[in-house]
Order: structure tokens, then C-alpha cells, then sequence
């Protein structure tokens, strides 16, 4: 490892693990070496004694947080670059305050559903990437024998569809492929996340396809319970780890909740865009606001905030999956691409959203960065500001207020429902590893991540 200047990172809002206070993060070769918690008079005199070559940043008021660890984000290199590529979402998360992504299995091509797979995306990603980068693995029918060899080349789990996932290369799993699923990463620590979507019979929707009930009402609540209903029996009877991904219906929270008092291993995520809009005020024939499972209505949307609350979610992720904008068939949203872009703004979303609902600082951090790092396995050294992670920071202003702007988007196609919406909560500067990758408006240069967190064979010097 290269030598790296001391650096002291202080803040009168740090938020730590169980509490925000004033606090000093001495940074050293990537890692945070200690933190300073009574900062008094002394400290800085005290510091300077110790490190005399120490660079001391003193940002006030402005927030420390852990950097955002976004557990779902759809990548899509190689094969559908058009969509999105490293160097453009690794860009967008680091504008974003996030320091950490995994990298969905499916979407590009090949799929990662085998280790050659994976080095073919690793090795896509090399020399591009501005911020740490996971991967997912995938389960399709037939490839449950890569799994074992996956999880040694360092995936941080898999994920699987039980309905069709819109992309012919990753088909979707039938209950015998998850039951050898399971069987495979009994002995590992691995995670098998799910899209919970179910359906038995396939119906075709009717109405309008300018009008977003026409969709809604093609993947209704039954769809995610009756797959959740499964998830959870699967992961009683195995006690392998499993994930339930982009919850929408709160109809599944007590589901999820027994599960968890029952003691199963299971977890769930929801995204911005299920805390952050209700189906009645999707305009008509906005396709930006597509994805699957489809946004609900408002009283869906505070039992959901209240599922984060009572702790039967987990955390708060982006599911970026953005797609070239005519594949959005502008006012068709039965032949829309679903996938909603918002990498570079969840932090703001969230916040933004939260304010008026007396969350805490810790649990935005909760939801944002260690929530999904344990999800991970990356844990020891993500997601918090403890002695001995990497220093992964966010810095950003809770009361600033800013537009979203095309010219201000990152990511490679910028069609989103967030443009023009105004947000709270500015990101003034990110930190990987103790270095700025973004700051004053502007990103680093270079690309500053040297490796793919989660394939370190594939990146062994
Ligand atoms: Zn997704």
C-alpha cells in the first residue's frame, strides 16, 4: 500500500454507531485509527503532538457520516453499456456521497451466473471505477453447481427472480432450483436474495397503458405476499440467509416480522422510491416512474416507514436500474422498461423525506450504510465510523436545499423522476479510503478505487 499523509477528519456532527457528537476521526493508511470523542481545547494541541505532519479538516457543523453503502445497483457492463457503465455510475454514487456498490447480476452480459462471468465483469470494471465495488452473483435454472465457486471468487450473495426478470439471459427460478440453492450455501455465509414477485397463473392487464393504475393493478400485493409467504418458509427450514429485495406492499411486513421472531435469518430492503412517492400522484404517462413492484399508494407508503421504524426493514437502497430512454415508450407503461435512476441522489431522498418524520440520524446511517454493508458480508470494514474501517465519509449539509438538474446528473441516461424535485440534505464531499473523490461540486480526476472489493483473486497483484 502506497503511504498515505495522517489525516484528521473533525466534525460537531459525527454519527457514530449509537449516538452524533463532536468528534475527531484520525485517518491513516485508508483505515480510521481512532477517534477522538471529548473534543475539547486540548484535543487539537494534543493530535498535533502526536501526528505533526497531520492534516486537520474541520468541518463544523456539516454531518460525518459513514459513506453510503447502495447494495442494489444495476451496472449493466458489459452488453448493455447504453444503459449504464462503471465509469458513469461509479461517478453518480461518489457525487452522491455513496463509497460503496454491489454490482446486480443481472442486465449486462453475460450475467453473473458463473466465475468466468465474473472476471469477464471485473475485468470490464478495472481501472474505471471511483468508488469500492461488490458483486452479486446470480441463481438461474441449472446453475446452482457455480455457486460454491462463486462465493470463493467473492460475490457477496445471490440473487434470484421467481417471476420473470425481464431479460432472457437470467431466467427466472422455480422452487426446486431454490431448494438446491439453498442446499449449496448451507455450509457458506452467503446470502440468497429474492425478487418477491409470485404469480400463479399469468394474467394479461386491461385499461389504459397511459394510466399507471392499468399497471399497478397488473402486479398487485398478492404477487409480492405470495412470494414472501415462500421466502420465508424457505429460510425457517433452511436457515440459510436470505433477502428479500425492493419490498413495496407493507401488506408482507407482518409476514417478515414473524419470520424474524421466529428467529430466521432474513432480511429486507426497500428503495427511495417507495418512501418517496405515492401512486396517485404519478402523472399520467410518466414512465420514469415505472419499476417492479410498482409504487403504492400513500397509506402503503407511511406503513413502510413505519416497517423501517419498528426495524422489520432493514435498509434503504437505490435499486438503480436505468435503461436507454426509448425503452421508457413515453406514455406506455405496459411496454415501459421498469427501473427507476436515482443512484447519485439516495442520501438526499431519503433525508428529504424523512425531515418531517423524526428519524434519527443514526437510523438514516442505519438504513443508508451498515444495514446494507452486514447484508454484505462486508461489515468489518464498511458501513460504520468504528476503529479499523476504511474511511469511507460523507460529508453533507442537512439544511441546504438543492434543484435536480439534468445538467447535475451523472449517470449515463438521465431520465428519472427526480429532475426538478427539490432536495434536502447537500453532499459537500466524499471519502474513500481517507482520500476526497468528491468535493466542492467537483469529482477527483482519476479514477481512485484500485480494486473490486469482492473479487480479490481476480485483482491479485
Ligand atoms: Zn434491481
Amino acid at each position: 500500500m502506497s503511504f498515505q499523509k495522517v489525516r484528521a477528519f473533525f466534525s460537531q456532527k459525527v454519527v457514530l454507531p449509537h449516538n452524533v457528537q463532536p468528534a475527531v476521526l484520525i485517518v491513516k493508511n485508508g483505515k480510521i485509527e481512532k477517534i477522538i470523542e471529548n473534543v475539547d481545547k486540548h484535543v487539537m494541541e494534543s493530535i498535533l503532538q502526536n501526528y505533526p505532519d497531520i492534516a486537520i479538516e474541520n468541518f463544523g457543523s456539516l454531518v460525518l457520516m459513514p459513506g453510503v453503502v447502495d447494495s442494489h445497483v444495476h451496472v449493466n457492463e458489459p452488453g448493455r453499456t447504453e444503459w449504464e457503465g462503471f465509469v458513469t455510475a461509479t461517478k453518480a454514487a461518489a457525487a452522491g456521497g455513496v463509497t460503496t456498490i454491489a454490482d446486480m447480476p443481472l442486465n449486462s452480459i453475460p450475467p453473473t451466473t458463473t466465475v468466468n462471468n465474473l472476471r469477464i465483469k471485473a475485468a470490464k470494471a478495472r481501472g474505471k471505477i471511483y468508488v469500492d465495488l461488490a458483486f452479486w452473483g446470480g441463481v438461474i435454472p441449472g446453475n446452482q453447481k457455480d455457486m460454491q465457486s462463486l462465493v470463493q471468487a467473492g460475490v457477496v450473495g445471490f440473487k434470484c427472480f421467481l417471476c420473470p426478470s425481464g431479460v432472457d439471459e437470467f431466467p427466472h427460478v422455480n422452487e426446486k432450483d431454490v431448494q438446491e440453492a439453498l442446499a449449496e450455501l448451507k455450509s457458506t455465509k452467503s446470502v440468497l436474495a429474492f425478487h418477491a414477485e409470485y404469480e400463479s397463473e399469468c394474467t394479461t392487464p386491461t385499461g389504459d397503458p397511459s394510466c399507471f393504475r392499468t399497471f399497478v393493478q397488473s402486479r398487485p400485493h398478492e404477487m409480492e405476499v405470495s412470494a414472501i409467504k415462500m421466502i420465508c418458509q424457505w429460510c425457517k427450514a433452511s436457515n440459510v440467509r436470505c433477502h428479500i429485495v425492493h419490498l413495496s406492499t407493507a401488506e408482507a411486513l407482518d409476514l417478515i416480522k414473524e419470520a424474524k421472531q421466529c428467529g430466521a435469518p432474513l432480511t429486507a430492503e426497500t428503495c427511495h422510491h417507495y418512501l418517496l412517492f405515492s401512486s396517485e400522484e404519478v402523472p399520467k404517462g410518466a414512465t420514469e416512474f415505472k419499476c417492479c413492484p410498482p409504487i403504492r399508494d400513500k397509506m402503503n407508503q407511511d406503513k413502510l416507514w413505519r416497517g423501517l421504524q419498528d426495524r422489520v426493514l432493514d435498509m434503504v437502497v437505490s435499486d438503480h436500474s436505468p435503461c436507454v430512454e426509448e425503452l421508457k415508450t413515453k406514455g406506455n407503461f405496459l411496454t415501459a422498461w421498469g427501473g427507476i435512476s436515482s443512484l447519485q441522489f439516495g442520501l438526499s431522498l431519503l433525508w428529504t423525506a424523512a425531515k418531517s418524520k423524526n428519524v434519527k440520524l443514526t437510523q438514516i446511517s442505519s438504513w443508508l450504510s451498515s444495514g446494507p454493508a452486514r447484508l454484505c458480508g462486508l461489515d468489518n470494514r464498511k458501513g460504520s465510523l468504528s476503529v479499523g474501517m476504511d474511511a469511507d465519509v460523507v460529508v453533507w449539509d442537512p439544511e441546504k436545499k438543492f434543484k435536480v438538474t439534468r445538467e447535475q446528473i451523472l449517470f449515463k441516461n438521465k431520465l428519472t423522476p427526480y429532475e426538478n424535485k427539490v432536495l434536502y440534505g447537500k453532499v459537500e464531499a466524499t471519502i474513500l479510503g481517507g482520500e476526497y473523490i468528491y468535493r466542492d461540486n467537483q469529482l477527483c480526476e482519476k479514477p481512485i478505487a484500485k480494486k473490486a472489493i469482492s473479487v480479490l483473486f481476480v485483482y491479485k497483484p
